[in-house]
């Protein structure tokens, strides 16, 4: 008899407790939704006064009619670049948080492949002919012309990895590099001959906010998010990102991707959230 009380007693407690826990999850489910809510509805409140700053800081700074002096031209350069970082680090913030609300729309469309060299070299010939890095972009003949993916996602994957390639590289060069891998994936590297990345960083570099160098008066700029959106975008469409790193000599990393149907990225997506 007193056992059977004490067993019932114990169903009881353990009843009430599970009931607590599933009150949890709700309320934290709800509070992550509200977050990213929040997220999203500042982003979109900032972006619109800084826009009016980028624009009109870029008039200033290209001072036509010459009414600045040299200082102040430079004033309103330093406050366009400015402006510039802070609407990369709201476009980040945002990123993430649609990805952890689960509330990336992909849209799998033809990625013509042939288009990417002039593309890339469109937008990083500026900053490697600053730099005097020399930028090549090689294509394997075996590859397809098309490739079934998210277009604009492979693109801000591509664009972050060759940011931080001419970001963390002095001399030598960068290399882009598409390639047939095994499994019909797609491999797509960025090489550097830059500083490198010590062993016990590579896996950390991934997670958000996180960068070799932490200190606030760190020698290269960024928020450590560029990495993290990049892995989740690659997770999204069914690949992954591997990195390859020697300290002083450079780094590699590399973007495998399958060719998707958008039923499979939409199943991704699913799978993902629960
Ligand atoms: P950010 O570049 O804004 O700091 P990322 O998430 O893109 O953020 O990168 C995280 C960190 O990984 C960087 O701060 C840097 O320490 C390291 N890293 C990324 N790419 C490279 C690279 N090509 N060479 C050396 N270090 C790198």
């Amino acid at each position: 008899e007193e056992q059977y009380l004490v067993a019932e007693q114990k169903t009881k407690e353990l009843e009430k407790a599970k009931e607590e826990l599933e009150d949890y999850s709700e309320q934290l489910r709800k509070s992550s939704q509200y977050k990213s809510n929040f997220l999203a509805n500042m982003s979109h409140e900032l972006r619109t006064p800084l826009n009016s700053i980028l624009i009109l800081s870029q008039l200033l700074g290209e001072n036509e009619n010459r009414t600045l002096n040299e200082d102040e031209e430079g004033y309103a350069k330093v406050i366009h670049t400015s402006g510039t970082d802070l609407l990369k680090l709201i476009d980040d913030i945002l990123d993430l948080s649609k990805i952890e609300a689960g509330k990336v729309v992909l849209t799998i469309d033809e990625v013509n492949l042939t288009e990417y060299p002039e593309l890339m070299k469109l937008t990083f010939n500026p900053i490697a002919d600053k730099k005097d890095i020399a930028f090549n972009v090689h294509l394997a003949d075996s590859l397809p012309d098309v490739w079934y993916t998210d277009g604009q996602r492979l693109q801000q994957i591509l664009k972050n990895l060759l940011s931080n390639a001419f970001k963390f590289t002095e001399t030598g060069s960068v290399n882009l590099r598409f390639e047939q891998a095994d499994e019909g994936m797609l491999a797509i590297s960025v090489t550097d001959t830059g500083i490198g990345i010590p062993k016990d960083k590579q896996k950390l570099i991934f997670e958000a906010f996180q960068q070799v160098d932490g200190n606030t008066n760190r020698l290269y700029g960024g928020t450590g998010l560029g990495l993290s959106i990049c892995s989740e975008f690659a997770r999204l469409l069914g690949g992954y990102i591997k990195v390859d790193s020697t300290v002083g000599q450079g780094s590699c990393f590399t973007v495998y991707l399958p060719q998707l149907t958008q039923e499979q990225a939409d199943s991704i997506q699913l799978a993902i959230q629960e």
